[in-house]
């Protein structure tokens, strides 16, 4: 999230949801530190930080590096303040997890559920789940819902638009039918942004701005970062990158209708077929991972074209968008370090020079766990924000009527429910 307090006149006071956030992100976790980045008075910063004390959302220590006498009581987040609830869904297997309010898995249940059984049984299914990770916690505990979904998704409205996996949810809002039982801001958004934020604040956040995530599992799918904000494109659709064909993908039927989409020559399912194709008895990916790890050399073949292909599609993703880094996620590219050479190989040739002057291409860090990561930053970011901060707590003593000049950070995005602190 970018917080633009650095644009801020010293005399546009700091609200309290803005002193949160310098806490959490520990730019100033004392009193004094707060008053010194913020030029709020001492009676102001007290005032705005008993009422974060007030609502659980920041605690105090008081066995800070002593320098002789008292030292000073430090500030910080109180992670344990609420919880969120979040799910990955996908094709056959769905993550369901509690996290706490730093994004943290406290708990996780993963289930196979074929998702093409729509909204009316996976969502109830999904919330049974919820209330059994809850377990004793009160339903108060709960700040926020996130999901990530395979369908390209409305992001404001929480819609599944054209499904790539998820026919069976095209048009379904899925917020108020969370919220009718768990009555708490509910964000969706597409499983592959979800995770491309997630990789990006929990890696790069500070280091860089500009992002490519690309998903390589089954199918393929990016997530684009860009000046720190996903780039959603007009309908929510910017990223999709499976069928974009590719030049010598030899002539593969994909099940959009075209021919050579990089999804139907470098996923998952197709280097499965390509090895089936040479007559090797692979069942799933796990059989695929073995052989790449006994340095099979007929499957370190099929493996590297998969990524020269990706690499095509890559390298001019890379032309377009000029990222700081790509990061190479899902399972596929986890997995198979010859996929990942041949990517960089390709787009290190293909793509300006420029372009790729101090580019990086590297492996997902987040692992087999950003999904989950990736929706409970997603749930944060928004019921953490500074303006719905102060709405909750409503403890705006100046500094946010007007005169700031400052755009709502979240303009265009569904506006937030604020909920009691
Ligand atoms: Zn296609």
């Amino acid at each position: 999230m970018t917080w633009p307090m650095g644009r801020r006149s010293a005399a546009a006071l700091a609200s309290s949801g803005e002193v949160l956030h310098l806490i959490r992100t520990g730019e100033a976790v004392t009193r004094a530190d707060i008053g010194r980045v913020t030029g709020l008075s001492r009676p102001a910063v007290a005032l705005r930080v008993s009422g974060l004390l007030e609502h659980g959302l920041v605690v105090e220590h008081t066995d800070g590096p002593s320098t002789g006498g008292r030292p000073p009581a430090r500030l910080a987040f109180n992670a344990a303040g609420g919880v969120v609830l979040v799910s990955s869904l996908g094709a056959s297997r769905t993550q369901i997890a509690m996290c706490d309010l730093a994004g943290r898995e406290l708990a996780r249940t993963d289930l196979e559920i074929d998702v093409e059984r729509g909204p009316d049984v996976v969502l109830p299914l999904l919330m049974d789940v919820w209330a059994d990770l809850l377990g004793e916690r009160p339903m108060s505990q709960v700040r926020g819902v996130g999901l990530g979904v395979p369908a390209t998704v409305e992001f404001a409205a929480g819609r599944t638009e054209s499904a790539r996996v998820m026919a069976s949810w095209t048009g379904v809002m899925i917020p108020p039918l969370i919220s009718a039982r768990y009555p708490v801001p509910v964000f969706v958004d597409n499983d592959v942004n979800v995770i491309a934020m997630g990789e990006y604040q929990e890696a790069y956040a500070g280091e860089v701005r500009d992002l490519l995530f690309v998903k390589v599992s089954t199918r393929i799918g990016a997530g684009v970062i860009a000046g720190g904000e996903i780039l959603r494109g007009a309908l929510g659709a910017a990223g999709e990158i499976g069928h974009i064909p590719v030049r010598d993908g030899g002539g593969v039927l994909c099940r959009c209708g075209n021919i050579d989409c990089v999804d139907s020559v470098a996923s998952g399912t197709a280097i499965l077929r390509d090895l089936r194709a040479r007559g090797r008895e692979v069942s799933s990916l796990a059989d695929v991972v073995t052989l790449v790890r006994a340095g099979d050399a007929e499957t370190m073949t099929v493996v590297r074209r998969a990524g020269r292909l990706l690499g095509e599609v890559v390298a001019s993703a890379v032309n377009l968008l000029n990222p700081a880094v790509v990061v190479l996620g899902g399972d596929v590219a986890e997995q198979f370090q010859p996929l990942v050479s041949g990517v960089r190989e390709v787009v290190y040739r293909r793509s300006t020079a420029l372009s790729t002057r101090s580019l990086r291409i590297e492996r997902s860090r987040l692992g087999p766990s950003a999904g989950i990561t990736g929706c409970a930053l997603m749930v944060i970011d928004h019921i953490l924000a500074p303006e719905v901060v102060d709405a909750s707590i409503g403890a705006l003593s100046g500094g946010t009527a007007g005169g700031s000049g400052l755009a709502p950070a979240h303009a265009g995005r569904r506006p937030v429910t604020a909920r009691g602190f």
